[in-house]
């Protein structure tokens, strides 16, 4: 790009996010100067939204903005860490000020929002994509881990599973849904649970962010920690909108495997369910368990009748993301 487009850029994101007093030298250098206190750990995670693949063509920049920290914050979240530094890679097909002052104004007011200073970016002309790559602090040792889960451990989530995926056939397939404003707002607006992740260090022995499905991603954590868990289906905390499709059409694809949710799957060890409720009223999120770890490996979803849901394969055709 030419020097006055790279200026236009600049401007909208100069001066982005939080003042930190950790960051030694920010945007201006060749690269920031980042000063991480005695006794902490730097936890660093990279993320690119893909037009087409990640988000629809003509998405809100704005939204845009708001998603591509927030995916990234997820990230950090389920490290049990607490997000410092963004840096920020932007692919842009032109540099279209509209696009770019929408942008920013999503980006940037989520930095504020959880003390993130962006410290740095690039920018290249071609098909549009978006890189975070956002760092994050935690005390020396307290990070949660993946590979931490024990048999007997509750399997648990945040909030509520399947919004953005039925979200996602609403807006892209015109599926007639419940609250359509409200699912769209889960896609297209994610809340990372920084404050989760938080509190849940050193309460949890395991955790990861469900962006995949709580499938996928549970799968993850219980291969690094080389355990099994069974999933009761009844247990799942879903939205009335949720609700209704899946009692509807009798197809779980939502909850369990469209992703996208940006919630925290994470392994409680027996004993601590007091401070696990006491944790999700402070911070009025709920917190529930849905599951249990299993010293037999392989991943179990268990109806109320106790027999195995197996997930139809016309379900996965007709609902799956690449349908
Ligand atoms: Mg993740």
């Amino acid at each position: 790009m030419t020097l006055t487009e790279f200026g236009l850029i600049d401007r909208f994101f100069s001066r982005c996010g939080a003042r930190r007093p950790d960051t030694v030298l920010g945007v201006g250098d060749d690269a920031a100067l980042l000063r991480v206190p005695p006794g902490m750990d730097l936890v660093a995670t990279l993320d690119t939204l893909v037009e087409g693949v990640h988000f629809l063509p003509g998405a809100s920049p704005e939204a845009l903005g708001h998603k591509a920290l927030a995916v990234s914050l997820s990230d950090i979240a389920a490290m049990g860490a607490d997000p410092a530094w963004a840096t920020l890679a932007l692919t842009l097909p032109a540099p279209d000020p509209d696009w770019l002052e929408g942008f920013g104004a999503g980006f940037c007011a989520l930095c504020r929002a959880h003390g993130v200073e962006l410290v740095g970016g690039d920018t290249t002309r071609g098909p549009r994509a978006l890189s975070v790559e956002l760092k994050g602090l935690v005390p020396t040792g307290a990070a949660l881990r993946r590979s931490g889960a024990r048999p007997g451990d509750r399997v648990c989530v945040t909030g509520t599973l399947g919004d953005a995926g039925l979200g996602l056939l609403a807006l892209r397939d015109g599926l007639a849904v419940g609250d359509r404003d409200g699912l769209r707002r889960r896609l297209e607006r994610p809340e990372a649970r920084v404050g989760a992740g938080r509190g849940l260090r050193g309460l949890a022995n395991a955790a990861i962010d469900v962006s995949d499905g709580l499938l996928a991603d549970l799968g993850h954590l219980l291969e690094a920690s080389a355990v099994g868990a069974v999933v009761w289906l009844d247990r799942l905390p879903l939205s009335a909108a949720v609700r209704r499709h899946v009692q509807e059409t009798g197809d779980w694809w939502a909850p369990l495997a469209a992703g996208d949710d940006y919630e925290l799957c994470f392994t409680l060890p027996q004993g601590r369910r007091g401070e696990l409720e006491a944790l999700g009223g402070s911070l009025g999120c709920p917190l529930t368990p849905v599951g249990e770890i299993t010293r037999e490996p392989g991943l179990r979803v268990l109806r109320p009748d106790g027999g195995e849901y197996r997930p139809s394969r016309r379900g996965y055709e007709h609902f799956g993301p690449d349908a």
